[in-house]
């Protein structure tokens, strides 16, 4: 189930939106200085869909998936959008926020040293991003983004 999950392409301005939809467990790209007929021909390539806030994009002749975001707050975009997304507890954070790969869970002895005391002391299910490094947890941000996902798109 999990591998027909829609994936997506988002323009830059659109940043926030893509870390909450990581966050759900989406595979969400995002591309810094590349033009918008590559953008086009990767999400058709990625059978991904083109999540963008221009007009004239969303209005391209090419045959491509793609939705126009119309509002401007992430909360607001992901209920536009919320028709193509499902709340998987399985799939929550299951992505680096930061660069969208998968996330891997590590034993917390060989990442104590990395984090704060109180963190290894407080929570046990811990996970990296091979990519960056980027170490994440259950933590009360975690949990606070969770419950905003969940009354967002449960209710
Ligand atoms: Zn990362």
């Amino acid at each position: 189930m999990a591998e027909n999950r829609k994936k997506f392409l988002l323009d830059e301005n659109l940043a926030k939106l893509a870390k909450w939809l990581r966050m759900l467990g989406y595979d969400v790209a995002i591309y810094r200085s590349i033009n918008n007929e590559k953008k086009i021909s990767l999400c058709n390539k990625e059978r991904r869909v083109y999540l963008t806030r221009s007009n004239k994009i969303a209005k391209r002749k090419e045959i491509f998936s793609r939705m126009l975001i119309r509002t401007e707050k992430y909360d607001e975009q992901l209920l536009e959008m919320s028709h193509l997304l499902e709340f998987n507890n399985k799939m929550l954070s299951s992505r680096c926020l930061v660069c969208n790969d998968k996330l891997q869970k590590i034993q917390v002895e060989k990442i104590k040293d990395l984090i704060p005391k109180y963190v290894t002391d407080n929570f046990s299910d811990f996970k990296i991003c091979r990519k960056c490094g980027k170490i994440f947890w259950n933590g009360s941000h975690y949990a606070a983004m969770k419950s905003k996902l969940k009354n967002l798109l449960t209710t």
